[in-house]
C-alpha cells in the first residue's frame, strides 16, 4: 500500500506514512463482524450471512447508513491471519457465505486471508459486497478467490456521483465494473437449498425524488442482459443525511419505488428483489449495540 491504487480514486498515497481518500492507512481494520440477515433471501440461507465490516471507504456517501465504520473509520486492528480466523469461525457458526463489506481498500490484506482460510479448510462461497466503484485491475486481482458479487449501482449518471458520493467518475466506473463481472461471474447460481453459490447481483437503492437515476440504472443493466438479478432497495433513511437538499430530508414515497420496480418489470428481468417501502431500519445493523442485536448476532 505504498502508492496505493486500490480503488479507482487512484490517490497513489502511502498508506503506511498517511491515509488515503478512503481514510485508513496499511493497518487492516474492522468495523464489525456479524452474523447478518438483512441481505437478499439467497444470501442468508440457513443462519445468514458471515458479514465482516470494513473501516473506512473511497466512497463519501452523503446518506451513508453505515458512517460510524466509512467515514469515522471507527473499528478494531487486527493482523490477516486473525482475519483468517474469523472467516473459519464464520463457517463454524454455519453461516451460508462470506461476506466482505466494502473491502476494496483493503484487498491486498483481505486476498491473503482468504487465501489462509481456503487452505486451513474455508469452504463457504466467498462475496464481495461492494460500493460498485471499483477498478477492473482490482477486480482481477481477486482470480478466482471470490465466487459471489454484491454490487451497488448506486447512480445513473456522473452528476449524481459528484453530488453524492464525492467522486467524479462512480457512473464511468461503475458500468466498466458491472460489465465486467457480468462476463467473468456471470448469473445467480444456488445449490439444492437455494444458497447462492455464485455470480453476481446488483443493486440499487432509490433514492427521493429518483435523485438516483433509476431508469439510466436498469436501462444499462438491460442492455447487458435482463438475467442480471436486480435488487432494488427502498431503505432510504433520511436520518442518515448530512447534505442540504429539501428533497431528501424525506423517505422515498411508495409511488417512487414502485414507478421503479414497474420500470425493472418492462424492461423483464427475470430475477428482481424488493423491499418493503417502510424497510428503513429493517435492514440496518446497529454497530455499537451489544450482541445480540437486531437481525444480526456480533461477533466483534
Ligand atoms: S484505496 Fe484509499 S488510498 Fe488507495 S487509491 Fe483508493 S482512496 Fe486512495
Amino acid at each position: 500500500m505504498t502508492g496505493c491504487t486500490l480503488c479507482p480514486r487512484q490517490c497513489g498515497k502511502d498508506r503506511s506514512k498517511e491515509p488515503g481518500a478512503c481514510g485508513v492507512g496499511d493497518d487492516l481494520k474492522v468495523g464489525s463482524i456479524v452474523i447478518h440477515r438483512g441481505e437478499e433471501p439467497p444470501l442468508v440461507t440457513g443462519s445468514g450471512s458471515g458479514a465482516v465490516f470494513f473501516s473506512g471507504c473511497p466512497l463519501k456517501c452523503v446518506f451513508c447508513q453505515n458512517k460510524q465504520i466509512s467515514h469515522d473509520a471507527l473499528g478494531t486492528t487486527i493482523t490477516v491471519e486473525d482475519l483468517a480466523q474469523y472467516l473459519l469461525l464464520l463457517q463454524e457458526r454455519g453461516c451460508a457465505n462470506i461476506n466482505l463489506v466494502s473491502p476494496t481498500h483493503y484487498a491486498s490484506r483481505i486476498i491473503e486471508a482468504v487465501k489462509r482460510a481456503r487452505s486451513a479448510g474455508l469452504h463457504l462461497p466467498v462475496m464481495l459486497n461492494s460500493s460498485g466503484y471499483e477498478s477492473i485491475d482490482g477486480l482481477r486481482s481477486w482470480g478466482g478467490l471470490a465466487d459471489l458479487y454484491l454490487m451497488d449501482f448506486k447512480y445513473g449518471d456522473n452528476e449524481a456521483g459528484r453530488a453524492f458520493s464525492r467522486v467524479p467518475d462512480y457512473w464511468d466506473r461503475s458500468r466498466e465494473a458491472v460489465a465486467f463481472l457480468w462476463k467473468s461471474a456471470g448469473p445467480l447460481r444456488c445449490d439444492d437449498d437455494g444458497r447462492a453459490v455464485s455470480g453476481l447481483i446488483v443493486r440499487h437503492l432509490v433514492l427521493p425524488g429518483m435523485r438516483s437515476n433509476p431508469f439510466s440504472v436498469l436501462d444499462f443493466l438491460a442492455g447487458l442482459s435482463p438475467e442480471i438479478p436486480v435488487s432494488i432497495m427502498s431503505q432510504y433513511n433520511p436520518c442518515f443525511y448530512a447534505g442540504d437538499l429539501p428533497e431528501m430530508h424525506r423517505a422515498l414515497s411508495k409511488d417512487e419505488y414502485e414507478v421503479v420496480l414497474e420500470r425493472a418489470l418492462d424492461l423483464g428481468f427475470t430475477t428482481i428483489f424488493a423491499q418493503e417501502t417502510d424497510s428503513a431500519a429493517t435492514y440496518v445493523p446497529d454497530f455499537m449495540a451489544d450482541t445480540p442485536f437486531g437481525d444480526c448476532r456480533r461477533i466483534l
